[in-house]
């Protein structure tokens, strides 16, 4: 009947923090993150991963190579000696036949001369009376009063009777001032008394030569010594470094008593380089062979690799991150701008509803919340209660004091007015004019009527002058209206014009007083 269609309230959605533009913006910002996480961590692992395969599969060749340089230089070194062994074994037997004080010097010669010409390790061939004295050689001079009694090899083969060959260690010849390897026997007259030694002298230099042919790098080791440790020949050769003992190497203290082959990390003793040493004990001689390739070259092309790809993962990184840098300034610049215009529109509709002048809430925001409080109430089944003000001889007050002084006075009524009511649900609004209108949710008309009274009363404690006004102060009306919209159908409208109606009761019946359904007789 007297029902007003009103708009449905808006929800108000102006908490930031729980609004869904700024919980997607948040996701957003989180997903590029972790997805720029996850991408550098994969990157990093792949290249890691390989990095460590590759570094793995550099010193497993270099563990293959060493075994074959190991391999090949012991075979070298045995098929020299056993050469030799097997040529002095034929000479002792035939010598020994003969005898050697019945040695047919010139015939010897030629078969010694013959020998060392088809054996290339050969650096020379002698035999040795029991005193010490060159018999024969394969030699066309032989020195002045020649003598090889002090020889290490001479002595232990006359004090000792075992027929096998003898590997001594590196000494200068006395004929040629080379660098050799002695392999002796001893030579027995039929008694097996000492008969003399028969010596194949092996060039140093054929080591060296063989050695140098392989293709290592140039802090790679290749190392003739014999079991007991003293070197023989080694690669990279120095004069000064034959001789030297490798008993105190890692490979003689560690390795060697306890497996005749394998491949070890170790520092040489010689030249304090870390390598990868294959070695092995030649099974049929007193020797062993090692072959070392150092560290540096084996992981320099891995180093090598490693900073080419390291240098393009890190261009890749900082694309990646420089690219989601820029994703994310853009983000945020979006979830800013959200949020501004958020703002900007929680603004305007903050001004939409308040009042200018009083900083109350305005007729609209009454009409949605008389709405919605009449909803309420009718599904809790409460009472809602409403007061219609208005200020008395406002005109008046308007034409004595002007304009600006009613603007001020209307401010600090709805000041007193906003100051009255206390519970959180209740809502003063300035309805137009000089008139105000407060909402109170779940209150009866007794307690209405009391907070109509005690806005009254605030106003009239303003205080505030008013020459034309009988009591001589600024005072308000009041028309209070209560409704159960549970129980009886009650539209906005139909609310607003009862309150209005009591207030226009109050006025008729002297003003500064408030009016409801309780002081009107039915
Ligand atoms: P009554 O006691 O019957 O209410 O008398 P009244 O003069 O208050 O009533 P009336 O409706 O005739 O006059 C209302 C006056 O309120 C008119 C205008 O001068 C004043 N008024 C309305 N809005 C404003 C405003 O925003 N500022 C100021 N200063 N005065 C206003
Ligand atoms: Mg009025
Ligand atoms: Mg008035």
């Amino acid at each position: 009947m007297l029902g007003r269609k009103r708009p449905e309230p808006e929800v108000d959605n102006s908490d930031e923090a729980f609004s869904p533009q700024a919980a997607r913006a948040g996701a957003a910002l989180r997903l590029t993150v972790s997805f720029m996480l996850v991408v550098v961590v994969a990157f990093l692992a792949v290249e890691g991963w390989r990095t460590w395969r590759d570094y793995r599969a550099a010193f497993a060749a270099a563990h293959d190579s060493v075994t074959n340089l190991a391999r090949a230089t012991a075979q070298h070194a045995e098929d020299t000696i056993r050469q030799v062994d097997v040529v002095t074994a034929a000479l002792s037997e035939r010598v020994e036949g003969d005898g050697l004080q019945n040695i047919d010097i010139p015939r010897i010669h030629k078969l010694l001369v013959q020998q060392s010409a088809i054996m290339p390790q050969l650096h020379g061939l002698f035999i040795y009376g029991p005193d010490g004295q060159w018999l024969v050689t394969d030699k066309e001079v032989i020195p002045e009063m020649p003598n090889n009694a002090d020889r290490d090899y001479f002595q232990y083969h006359r004090t000792h009777e075992d027929r096998n060959v003898r590997i001594g260690e590196v000494i200068r010849s006395r004929s040629t001032n080379d660098l050799i390897i002695p392999i002796s026997r001893r030579l027995n007259n039929p008694d097996g008394s000492f008969a003399g030694v028969l010596l194949g002298t092996v060039k140093v230099s054929y080591f060296v030569d063989y050695y140098g042919d392989f293709k290592i790098d140039d802090k790679g080791a290749l190392v003739l010594a014999t079991r007991s440790g003293t070197i023989l020949v080694r690669r990279p050769f120095f004069a000064s470094v034959v001789g030297k003992s490798l008993v105190n190497s890692v490979i003689f203290k560690n390795f060697l008593p306890t497996s005749n082959q394998g491949v070890a990390e170790a520092r040489a003793v010689i030249d304090d380089t870390e390598r990868l040493y294959g070695y092995r004990a030649l099974t049929t001689y007193p020797l062993v062979v090692e072959a070392g390739l150092s560290r540096e070259s084996i992981i320099a092309p891995w180093r090598r690799d490693l900073f080419k790809t390291g240098l393009v993962l890190i261009f890749l990184i900082a694309i990646l991150v420089g690219f989601g840098l820029i994703v994310l300034s853009q983000l945020r610049y979006r979830m800013s701008m959200e949020k501004q215009i958020r703002s900007a529109h929680q603004t305007m509709r903050d001004m939409a509803l308040t009042d200018s002048l009083t900083g109350l809430g305005n007729r609209r925001r009454l009409d949605s919340a008389l709405a919605e409080a009449l909803r309420l109430a009718k599904r809790q089944g409460s009472s809602l209660a409403m007061i219609m003000l208005d200020v008395d001889y406002f005109k008046r007050f308007n034409d004595k004091y002007g304009h600006a002084a009613g603007d001020d006075c209307l401010r600090a009524i709805a000041v007193a007015v906003q100051k009255t009511i206390k519970r959180p649900g209740d809502l003063a609004v300035r309805y137009g004019g000089e008139e105000l209108t407060v909402l109170l949710p779940n209150t009866d008309n007794a307690g209405a009527a009391q907070v109509a009274q005690a806005i009254l009363e605030g106003i009239r404690a303003l205080g505030i002058e008013h020459g034309d006004h009988p009591l001589g102060l600024v005072t308000a009306s009041a028309g209070v209206a209560t409704c159960q919209p549970a129980i009886e159908d009650v539209t906005p409208a139909m609310l607003i014009k009862a309150a209005d109606a009591f207030l226009y009761l109050a006025k008729n019946t002297g003003r500064n007083r408030w009016c409801s359904a309780a002081t009107v007789p039915a």
